[in-house]
């Protein structure tokens, strides 16, 4: 069962993928993965990706294609697997549905973990470091003993402009103009089957759970 995980930053695609892996076999193919693994033994497609990855440029479709179709095709995939932070848009869904097909494989489903935007800025602006010995707190899953200082040394924490409101909340209407037209094409093939992300990490895996054991 080929399996493609989608959602916005901070819906919990990551903690679900591996809570699902332990519960289903299942296992959980990252791009970030798949380039570091790559680059690490000096694959073809990793000296390719390498310059891209090293510089913060977007890897070109067919190197991570090319290396998602190598990843599936290694023994641990053979009954499936997660696909996690690809496609990120229409063109590359294209591309990996031909991929697949060239090799006699398809993609059985597309699990939408939803959460709202506002809570999704709530989770991601939750973020603050530490100056002065560099660690990193987060507002509701790490706070810090007393609010706004750090446990280790007592320095008062900072927030990086990235990790402020405003700046999540632009960074993640950038991802939903991507997301939304994904969505569209597995709603289109029938594959798309949406998990509320909001609730407890229990409650979510359930959901996840029930569009994986959904009948096709
Ligand atoms: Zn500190």
């Amino acid at each position: 069962m080929y399996v493609v995980l989608l959602g916005l930053p901070g819906a919990g695609k990551g903690t679900q993928a591996a809570i699902l892996k332990d519960e289903t076999g299942l296992p959980h193919v990252t791009t970030g993965e798949l380039f570091r693994e790559n680059i690490r033994q000096s694959t073809d497609l990793g000296k390719k990706a390498q310059p891209f990855v090293e510089s913060g440029r977007l890897v070109p479709d067919e190197i991570t294609i090319g290396m998602l179709l190598d990843g599936i095709s290694q023994p641990d995939c053979a009954g499936g697997c997660m696909l996690d932070g690809f496609p990120r848009n229409v063109e590359q869904a294209r591309a990996l549905d031909e991929a697949l097909a060239a090799q006699g494989k398809r993609l059985d489903r597309a699990i939408y973990i939803s959460v709202d935007t506002d809570e999704l800025v709530r989770r991601l602006s939750g973020r603050w470091s530490c100056p002065n010995c560099g660690a990193v707190y987060n507002e509701i899953s790490l706070p810090p003993k007393i609010p706004g200082v750090c446990d280790n040394c007592g320095s008062r924490l900072e927030q990086r402009k990235d990790d402020r409101p405003e700046a999540v909340r632009t960074r993640l209407e950038v991802n939903l103009k991507n997301l939304e037209p994904l969505l569209g094409y597995y709603r289109a093939q029938g594959k798309l089957c949406e998990a509320s992300g909001e609730g407890l990490v229990e409650e979510v895996t359930r959901a996840v759970r029930a569009c994986l054991e959904r009948e096709r």
